[in-house]
């Protein structure tokens, strides 16, 4: 990256409620067929367009071609039954009735590869691209094939591999995977989870991040954040690891969480997307607060190592809060921008 503090958002934004009823998750599409894949295409345009008016520096499609950062992606592999439904517990947080692993996975296909290229074709500016990560991925479903957390999730995570190589192909600058499982299964993420995330990334050329965070704003993250105490250590158990690991890019939840941010020196090093927009609040930030947010990771990250960014997805939220965040967030991060070049 040329520009120092590069912003980018965490991943998805609003939908419009043209194609999908708005604030919800899971929200179903308004329409199907041809008129459905040119309605997300649009979508897409005017994501890309608010990013841009915003001066966000790496663009993404804001997630307007998928239902669900998870679930959608899942849909296009073979070997898991969509029909045969089970309760589990998903992050060890809320029950909800998946679908099943009944065969060997595979990708029968692409599956965000067309929607990235025509990402590619609208700007030149960088573009960064989010898949699932495969310890997240096993854990939204029900395994009746495998029965082994760890072999499933590499049995995945050579399946992203493949997604990804497309997607670099494609012209994307940065993968980025979604990993909030890692904030709650530390003893598996060091036996076994940043192995399956560096399967992954095998033999990529572009840059790779995971995302690290405490989920979307819905109640069952809020209520489980409740129980979380006045610290926030989660990213202790698995930030050395990551530290030695070889994503470049580690993208964290900061701004009005409860997270101590001196937990950043742990990774040391790495490239620090900061979260310094909250996604679990209506309050717009202001430009000031996205700088203050981000002097105070400054004492941890090197300047030529800090990306400003959101603490997750801002796909629950309204538009209009949406794109207030997205202005801050540009905002701040030319202000301390400014700060560092008449340093
Ligand atoms: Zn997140």
């Amino acid at each position: 990256m040329n520009t120092l503090l590069p912003s980018s958002t965490a991943g998805s934004l609003p939908k419009p409620s043209w194609l999908a009823e708005p604030e919800k998750l899971w929200s179903p599409w308004t329409m199907d067929g041809e008129d459905l894949a040119e309605a997300k295409r649009d979508a897409l345009r005017i994501a890309l367009l608010e990013q841009q008016a915003a001066g966000i520096d790496i663009v993404s499609d804001g997630e307007q071609t998928r239902q669900h950062f998870v679930t959608t992606f899942i849909e296009h592999l073979s070997g898991v039954d969509f029909e045969r439904r089970e309760t589990v517990t998903i992050r060890n947080r809320y029950e909800a009735s998946v679908p099943s692993v009944v065969g060997t996975v595979a990708r029968e296909r692409p599956v965000f590869v067309e929607d990235a290229r025509f990402l590619r074709q609208q700007t030149s500016a960088p573009i960064k691209w989010a898949l699932p990560g495969p310890m997240t991925m096993i854990d939204t479903l029900y395994d009746a094939h495998y029965k082994s957390r760890e072999k499933l999730a590499f049995e995945f995570a050579a399946i992203l591999n493949q997604e990804a190589r497309e997607l670099e192909a494609a012209g994307v600058d940065i993968i980025q995977f979604d990993e909030p499982a890692f904030n709650v299964f530390f003893d598996e993420v060091n036996d076994w989870g940043i192995a399956a995330l560096e399967r992954a990334i095998e033999g990529l050329r572009c840059e790779t991040a995971v995302h690290i965070c405490y989920g979307y704003g819905i109640k069952a993250n809020t209520d489980w954040k409740k129980t979380l105490g006045p610290q926030w250590r989660q990213y202790e158990q698995t930030f050395p690891r990551l530290q030695a690991s070889n994503i470049a890019i580690i993208s964290l939840e900061c701004h009005n969480s409860y997270v101590p941010m001196d937990l950043i020196e742990l990774i040391r090093g790495k490239k620090v997307m900061v979260g310094a927009i909250d996604v679990a609040s209506n309050t717009i930030e202001t430009p000031e607060e996205v700088a203050a947010t981000l002097r105070k990771a400054l004492e941890f990250v090197d300047a030529d190592k800090l990306y400003p960014s959101t603490n997750c997805g801002m796909a629950p939220l309204s538009r209009r809060v949406a794109r207030g965040k997205l202005n801050a967030l540009g905002a701040g991060a030319q202000i301390v921008r400014r700060e560092l070049a008449g340093a």
